[in-house]
């Protein structure tokens, strides 16, 4: 006797070489990819109609009208052949049994041949879950290496028992290295600790936890943000086994977040604070005062004939007298003062434990004085002055609205007085039109 496994290919229309060790190589490359049909042999026939095939005599039988020159080539005489099928019915080959001679099979050999195709049914059966297994394994290693977060398990002790590629990438180790140590290894002795106590929350306590950490990477020194997910991964029985993390590194988006942060609180150019942290600063100063009953004072700077330094040095030397500006009047003042650029040539002072106007108008004579000496800027000695105004409350504005308006009809008094002073708030003084 001899055997050959045939098996339907994945459009259930061809038979392919599954097994066929006694038949020679060329028979079997002549069958292999055969489309079944009626009459294209015993097993051609047999995947086709799904009923066993049983042909005494290939030489004479119809079925193997077309294979006359191959059946002689390879001496076979007789081929039985019997349709495997799935658990389900579907057939998924054929399996043969060939004679040199002419043969009709007993009721002994009929049963051996349904044995087999059975076997055959299993061994397939067996296969097919393999292949499932190792194609659902791969699939989930694909996702595991390639995906751009962390993702490690680690046993009921805290250590590793898995690390995917990105987090062996971080800590500069394979995974030998990695798997049955704890994060004392990759870790500073603080965040080590930090993350045990957490990963004992879920171990121990069932919890899922949703974390923002940052850790000091050890090998490179820097500070990283970590979005940490922590789970328990659970037997049948419920009992804990392991946990599994999943971390994204968002030190990037909490850098851009705090540059956004700084962008809408401070001016670009001399970065001091912008007009909205100005505001919230007096606002705070004002209910401070009110309940201390102090006062505080708001001052208004406003450049001389600022545009004609632009227009004499260009725009650029103008940015740089800007910022040196800023300097100068920071200089000026105390570390618990703010000091915000509005607008092009205009900054706004809050002076928030100011004990009378005197003293108010002596901090704007400093600025007055700081701002007249001459600035050297890019090869050029420019020389500018200031217009000042002061408003203080309470008595000239009790909101941080009326009191920045004080401030600058003050310093358009200024202005109108010939520019280069200081003035303070008067009642009586009158808004100047622009
Ligand atoms: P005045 O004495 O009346 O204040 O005259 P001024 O020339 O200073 O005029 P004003 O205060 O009305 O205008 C300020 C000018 O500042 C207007 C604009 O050309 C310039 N400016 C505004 N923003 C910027 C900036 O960011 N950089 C530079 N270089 N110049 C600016
Ligand atoms: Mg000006």
């Amino acid at each position: 006797m001899l055997c050959s496994i045939l098996l339907l290919d994945n459009e259930d229309k061809h038979l392919v070489t599954g097994a066929a060790p006694s038949l020679p190589d060329f028979y079997n490359a002549a069958i292999n990819g055969i489309e079944i049909g009626i009459g294209v042999g015993s097993c051609g026939t047999a995947a086709f109609t799904g009923q066993r095939t049983i042909v005494e005599d290939v030489h004479t039988h119809p079925y193997w009208a077309a294979y006359q020159e191959l059946t002689a080539r390879a001496g076979l005489g007789a081929c039985w052949s019997e349709p495997v099928r799935s658990v389900s019915g579907k057939v998924l080959g054929t399996f043969a049994i060939y004679h040199h001679q002419m043969h009709h099979p007993t009721d002994e050999e009929i049963r051996l041949i349904e044995q087999a195709a059975n076997l055959t049914a299993i061994a397939l059966g067996r296969i097919r879950a393999d292949q499932g297994f190792k194609e659902s394994q791969k699939l989930l290693s694909d996702i595991l290496e390639n995906v751009t977060v962390y993702i490690y398990t680690k046993d009921t002790q805290s250590r590793y028992l898995f690390a995917n590629r990105l987090l062996r990438e971080r800590f500069d180790a394979p995974m030998a290295e990695i798997v049955g140590y704890d994060d004392t290894k990759f870790f500073d002795a603080e965040a080590a600790a930090h993350i045990r106590q957490d990963d004992l929350r879920v171990l121990e306590k069932g919890e899922t936890l949703h974390t923002e950490e940052t850790n000091l990477n050890i090998l490179t020194g820097v500070a990283e943000v970590f979005l940490t997910v922590k789970l328990p991964l659970r037997h049948e029985d419920g009992s804990i086994y392991a946990l599994c993390g999943i971390s994204t590194d968002i030190t990037e988006r909490k850098d851009i977040e705090e540059h956004m942060q700084h962008m809408a609180q401070y001016d670009a150019l001399t970065h001091l604070p912008n007009r909205a942290l100005f505001n919230d600063r007096l606002q705070q100063a004002i209910i401070s005062a009110q309940r201390n009953k102090l006062r505080l004072a708001v001052m208004f700077i406003d450049l001389d004939k600022f545009k004609p330094v632009n227009d004499t040095y260009g725009h650029g030397v103008g940015d740089l007298l800007l910022k040196e500006v800023a300097v100068r009047i920071q200089s000026c003042l105390r570390e618990s003062d703010t000091a915000a650029r509005i607008g092009g040539d205009e900054f706004v002072i809050l002076l928030p434990t100011i004990e009378t106007k005197p003293n108010a108008r002596k901090v704007g004579e400093k600025i007055l004085y700081a701002l007249n000496q001459p600035f050297e800027l890019a090869g050029h000695t420019l020389q500018i002055s200031s217009s000042i105004g002061i408003a203080v409350y309470p008595e000239h504005g009790r909101n941080e609205k009326l009191l920045i308006k004080s401030a600058d009809i003050a310093m358009y008094h200024a202005k109108q007085g010939g520019r280069n002073n200081v003035k303070v708030y008067q009642p009586g003084m009158q808004a100047v039109s622009q």
